[in-house]
């Protein structure tokens, strides 16, 4: 099946009981059972929901996987495979990820004696120095949040295997549409279902997809024991915007795209960070790995001064100065005091994310429109 089909009817089994085409909402919390033991394979909600195994097997599908698990958000996901560790491992992760898995990491994991090393991913040299017997696992992002850094998810795959060391994939900017980690080596990817899967901005959820029975065994065991699941009116609402992910994706890209070139060519504008300029250092291998950059796009003023990043936030009529990404809606963001506020300031500098940085999670409103709106604030921010 073509991804275009798959996106529409992964998952979607008419209900057994009315034919209903859209998986009902089961909403309930047991299952009634025939006798002790005797049940049709659903006993307690926080093990098995039906509407959460539709999405569950869609979520498998679209991400070129065999197996799906759903939960209550992207960093419980993360949390999940997390708890595959224990005290004295290591993990090498990517020095400018989402700053939420890098709070979770350094503040909660970090206690419980886990080692973490963060590397700048865009050379694989650059893990594989700090790879020894304790390593175990590998957390990549690709493209960053939110300076658009490139892995080598290939490179990186074959360095963990060669090490025996797990390597999981956030896939949350690209989405399923645009990559698929598994079948570039990956053994475990992991989604904030929040952002382009749910695709509206009316859910929190998080996925993780897998190969591996053992492993899928493993994290459904961690599932079900610390319960972070979603409920199934969540789950209803992200098999729901999976229908339209590969359009909304097709026009987000387009959008990102004459955006990105719009703000390239725009005289007050210094730096845009976007994957699909060929000056860009990732850009090779996200031609390799992407079937299209994406709607997230960040970007810089020559005026670099906190009143113009200020003038520029605030003067926007379409972007909405919000957190997140990856809804219908244009946003605009200011990751140094909201979304990555919680690294420190020479940590986040270091890494190269200024206190000025604008980063727009592109919507799929007509990009005239988007244009004509970026164009007035800039010119705003630049007066003021
Ligand atoms: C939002 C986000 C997360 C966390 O997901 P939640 O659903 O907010 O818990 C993780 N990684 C990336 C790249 C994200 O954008």
């Amino acid at each position: 099946m073509k991804k275009a089909t798959q996106y529409i009817h992964a998952g979607a089994h008419p209900d057994p009981s009315t034919g209903a085409i859209m998986t009902p909402i089961y909403q309930t919390s047991t299952y009634v059972q025939e006798a002790p033991g005797v049940n049709k394979g659903f006993e307690y909600a926080r093990s098995q929901n039906p509407t959460r195994q539709a999405l569950e097997e869609a979520l498998a599908v679209i991400e070129e996987g065999k197996f799906g698990l759903a939960f209550g958000s992207g960093v419980a996901a993360t949390d999940a495979v997390m708890k595959l560790l224990k005290p004295g491992d290591e993990v090498i992760a990517a020095s400018d990820m989402y700053g939420g898995t890098y709070r979770l990491f350094s503040k909660i994991y970090s206690k419980f004696g886990i080692v973490f090393h963060y590397v700048d991913m865009g050379a694989v040299d650059n893990i594989e120095t700090k790879i020894n017997a304790n390593t175990k696992l590998i957390w990549a992002e690709t493209p960053t949040n939110p300076l658009m850094n490139i892995a080598d998810i290939r490179g990186i795959a074959a360095v963990a295997q060669q090490h025996k060391i797990l390597l999981c994939v956030d896939n949350t900017f690209a989405s399923p549409a645009l990559q698929n980690p598994l079948s570039l080596g990956a053994d475990i990817v992991m989604h904030s279902a929040t952002k382009y899967l749910g695709g509206h901005s009316d859910v929190i959820q998080g996925a993780l997809v897998m190969n591996d029975q053992a492993l899928r065994d493993e994290l459904y065991f961690i599932q079900k024991s610390c319960g972070a699941v979603p409920g199934p009116m969540d789950c209803f609402l992200v098999l729901r915007g999976i229908k339209t992910l590969g359009i909304r994706m097709e026009r987000h890209c387009q959008n990102g795209a004459a955006i990105a070139h719009f703000l390239k060519a725009h005289p007050a504008v210094k730096k845009v960070y976007w994957p699909g300029f060929e000056d860009h250092p990732g850009h090779a291998i996200a031609k390799s790995q992407m079937k299209d950059f994406g709607g997230m796009i960040s970007f810089e003023l020559k005026l670099d001064t906190m009143e113009a990043a200020r003038a520029l936030l605030s003067g926007t009529r379409l972007f909405s100065l919000a957190e997140s990404l990856g809804g219908v809606e244009s946003l605009i963001n200011h990751p140094a005091s909201m979304t990555h506020a919680s690294i420190p300031r020479e940590e986040r500098i270091k890494n190269g994310l200024g206190d000025t940085l604008i980063r727009l999670s592109v919507g799929i409103e007509d990009a005239e429109d988007l244009i004509a709106d970026l164009d007035h604030a800039i010119q705003l921010a630049i007066t003021s």
